[in-house]
């Protein structure tokens, strides 16, 4: 049995008990005060009109007093009994939700995040009740997403782990010749390996909003034909088409540099794998509303609505086997998003349909107008 001090029932009764103790004693002391004066005066009124009997008045004084007592307790008796029933009915009302809340949070700290609270009436604890499930809805979101993550990163890592195995196996059973084809095998897979684990740590750094920008005024052409540079050579060998069209005099804007070419660099990557030889991919970039705007666009194979609402959402791919089959492991976009919106930016996509191309597009502060 818990101390009576750490129950709130007891605590609310004790608290009415309290108020009828002070004005049944508050009635009493005025009675006992006020009685006798106001008695002696009607008394004296009384021998004024019907002549002087000293004996009927000490009567009348005395079960007056006896009977505004009697009343008193009676109101007091009362007044218990109504302090019981309401404290008991506010008790109900008050003590049951908390005590559902403390046996649900309990629950929930050990690991059942599906507990809910029930929702009764609009007052302060409904709100609290709400607000309660909306916290136990908002972690069971994160721990599903926490255990979706770590089953990604083991499937992840699975794939270029059982190859390294299995080609192993090969050279050890002498089914697979030493040579440098067998070799070259080991090592793409061993750097699909590393560029997994190198994505997971930029986006865990990104999503704990670690990452540091070293920010300086460029030119958007600045960065743009760094990650244009980068990857013309895999444009010229899938023979897809590059284009640079941006607006003359493009205002400044405050970027990291290297953060900025990668996002770039992922959006020109995306765009070169999901379009076909033969296909165009451009850049284009202008100004509006105190921001920059600088769009990718492809011919490629597009996306649709329902991708489309989910792409920049980590592991997220559209086909997983032939993304995988690209080296693409589904973070690249999440990544791109956190940089962008360290910048201040954002980073949007569009597609009208499978097969009509896509286009992604990042929108800068111009510099000095970052807020
Ligand atoms: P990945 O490394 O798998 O490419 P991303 O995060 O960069 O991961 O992209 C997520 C998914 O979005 C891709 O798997 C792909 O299905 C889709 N996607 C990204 N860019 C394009 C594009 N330009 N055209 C069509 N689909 C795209």
């Amino acid at each position: 049995m818990k101390r009576l001090r750490q129950r709130l029932g007891w605590k609310l009764f004790i608290s009415y008990l309290i108020v009828i103790l002070v004005g049944v004693v508050s009635l009493t002391v005025t009675a006992e005060i006020h009685t006798p004066t106001a008695i002696d005066r009607h008394t004296a009124q009384m021998v004024d009109m019907m002549g002087s009997n000293m004996g009927m008045m000490t009567d009348l004084s005395e079960s007056f007093t006896r009977a505004v007592n009697e009343v008193l307790l009676v109101a007091a008796s009362l007044a218990f009994v109504t302090a019981v029933l309401v404290s008991t009915f506010v008790t109900r009302r008050i003590v049951r939700p908390i005590q559902e809340m403390t046996v649900a949070s309990r629950r929930i700290a050990d690991g059942r995040y599906d507990e809910r609270v029930r929702l009764i009436g609009e007052d302060e604890l409904a709100e609290l009740a709400q607000s309660f499930n909306q916290m136990a809805h908002t972690l069971a979101q994160t721990e599903e997403r926490r255990r979706q993550l770590v089953g990604d990163v083991a499937h992840e890592l699975r794939t270029p782990l059982s190859s390294i195995r299995s080609v192993m196996e090969g050279l050890q059973d002498n089914v697979l010749p030493a040579d440098p084809t067998t070799f070259l095998d080991v090592q793409r897979e061993v750097s699909r390996l590393q560029r997994i684990v190198h994505d997971l740590e930029e986006l865990s750094r990104a999503e704990a909003g670690q990452i540091t920008l070293q920010r300086e005024v460029k030119r958007p052409a600045e960065f743009i034909q760094l990650a244009m540079d980068r990857l013309r050579p895999q444009y010229g060998d899938k023979e897809v088409a590059l284009t640079l069209d941006l607006d003359r005099d493009l205002p400044l804007v405050l970027v990291d540099v290297a953060r900025m070419t990668q996002v770039i660099i992922n959006l020109l990557g995306n765009a070169l794998q999901y379009t076909p030889t033969g296909g165009e991919v451009t850049i284009n970039g202008w100004a509006d509303a105190g921001k920059v705007m600088i769009a990718v666009r492809d011919t490629g194979i597009g996306l649709t609505a329902e991708h489309l609402a989910h792409i920049f959402e980590r592991f997220y791919r559209v086909d997983k086997s032939r993304s995988r089959a690209g080296g693409g492991s589904g973070i690249g976009l999440t990544i791109s998003k956190h940089l962008v919106e360290a910048h201040n930016g954002r980073i949007t996509a569009t597609s009208p349909g499978l097969n009509q191309g896509s286009t992604f597009t990042v929108t800068l502060p111009i510099a000095g107008k970052e807020f």
